[in-house]
């Protein structure tokens, strides 16, 4: 834990942690050497971590990096947090982010963004760590933490754990609770482990995850030992590889990777069959459908009373004004732009046009999956991300559609509820980190951590 301090202290260029706690996290390093020296050390006992800002930790600043927040110190712990800490874990501090978890850069978030700890070849160029979870990556690949927690709505800790070369899974919809979670999209929201290896990734669910009477959508199933099940024996699984995943204009190097991650797991004694899920091009325009008709109504309870900031009135403003000026002032423009397109999908003359739709549209790409693990295919590889990481800035000019594109290979998991995890598989020319993702069946996270280590 001190080493990690001290860590945090010199890296404050890469701008991963917005808030630090060294007190609570020496007064729970203390606690955890107490449990271990009482011979009680559950596996978590004593490892230090970065709590994304959408997570609430009671007394300290949750802000979901947004301005509408200032100052918002919740009461109330979040379960996952909660979980960790029973479990002996220690949190260094919160963790940047995208505002309200939106974005694939970290450029929205009322922070100013993180930055990759990586860079291209000799060029001094900042990249970005991908977003929204990129605190919590540019924390994890610079030993900033053991590791940190991600949430993911779209693709926001595969994604930056691809541009950052270390691990993230996004758990099957309701393995973790979402109680105390910042909501972005109720139905598609899921916290996970972002860590530097797999088994690591393993340990850290198995902490997270559980049932809780305080979110309904949480499953009632026992957590297995997910780090027993990393067996290392995959032999006569089946891997799929569906074609529709091999999208025109893909790098070579995107397209090299993935056949060698094929092989890898072929090396193993997996066995590789090609699939199809024919509804895959559908998806991000179904996302970027639900995703903001769920933020907006998520986002009504910013009103300038409850929490946060709220904007200087003039002389005869009132209710409405307060609203307006407040929602103007608090929110970014990316969040802005995601409240208006949900407004307008769920109003009454385009809900069947747009959200009805887009719902059908999902359970076409959920019924997709369904065929091919009834196929018995166990797990199914695909690219993390379309690239590498791409330069700070490189986008701010670029239409908004360009940067939904990051999302291409991860969304169609949020939609469908599975769970997906982004593994480092190599560098590209210039020295950056690309990864891989695996997708498994539903509640599968143990076989899935377990396919994902032969691509270690
Ligand atoms: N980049 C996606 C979005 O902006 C995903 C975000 C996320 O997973 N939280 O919506």
């Amino acid at each position: 834990t001190e080493a990690c301090l001290a860590a945090i202290e010199g890296a404050g260029a890469l701008n991963a942690f917005v808030h630090h706690t060294p007190e609570i996290a020496l007064e729970q390093a203390k606690a955890a050497d107490a449990r271990i020296a009482a011979g009680e050390a559950p596996a978590m006992c004593g490892m230090p971590l970065g709590i994304k800002d959408l997570f609430c930790t009671k007394g300290v600043p949750s802000q979901a990096a947004s301005r509408i927040l200032e100052d918002f110190r919740p009461e109330y712990e979040s379960t996952v947090t909660q979980n960790l800490w029973d479990a002996g874990a220690v949190m260094l501090g919160k963790l940047n982010m995208d505002e309200f978890a939106m974005g694939s850069s970290n450029e929205t978030s009322t922070y100013g963004n993180a930055v990759n700890p990586w860079r291209r070849g000799k060029d001094e160029a900042q990249l970005t760590p991908g977003g929204s979870s990129g605190g919590s990556a540019a924390a994890v690949a610079a030993d900033l933490c053991l590791a940190a927690t991600g949430t993911d709505t779209g693709g926001s800790i595969r994604q930056p754990a691809a541009f950052t070369g270390i691990v993230g899974l996004k758990p099957t919809y309701g393995r973790c609770s979402r109680w105390g979670v910042v909501a972005f999209a109720s139905s598609l929201d899921q916290a996970g482990p972002m860590t530097k290896t797999v088994r690591d990734a393993a340990i850290m669910l198995g902490a997270m995850a559980g049932h809780d009477m305080k979110d309904s959508t949480s499953a009632d199933l026992p957590v297995p030992d997910f780090e027993a099940m990393l067996t290392g024996d995959i032999r006569g699984k089946k891997i799929g590889i569906p074609s529709e995943y091999r999208m025109d204009g893909m790098p070579d190097e995107i397209e090299t990777l993935w056949h060698k991650g094929a092989e890898m797991l072929k090396d193993a004694g997996a066995q590789i069959v090609d699939i199809s899920l024919p509804h895959t091009k559908y998806a991000l325009p179904a996302y970027y459908v639900i995703a903001p008709a769920e933020a907006s109504s998520n986002l009504a309870r910013y009103d300038g009373v409850r929490y946060g900031h709220r904007a200087k009135l003039a002389e005869g403003d009132g209710i409405v004004e307060m609203y307006e000026k407040t929602r103007a002032e608090g929110f970014g423009a990316e969040v802005q732009r995601r409240v208006m397109i949900g407004t307008y999908v769920l109003s009454a003359g385009f809900y069947d046009a747009y959200y009805n739709r887009a719902r059908k549209v999902r359970a076409l790409i959920k019924r997709d999956f369904d065929a091919v693990f009834a196929q018995g295919v166990d797990a199914i590889l695909t690219p993390a991300t379309p690239s590498a990481a791409f330069g700070l800035g490189e986008m701010a000019d670029a239409d908004p559609v360009q940067m939904y594109l990051n999302d291409v290979f991860t969304v169609t998991v949020n939609l469908a509820g599975l769970p997906g995890v982004s593994v480092p598989a190599g560098l590209d020319k210039q020295g950056l980190p690309l990864g891989l993702q695996l997708i498994g069946r539903p509640w599968e996270e143990g076989e899935l951590l377990n396919a994902a280590e032969a691509l270690e």
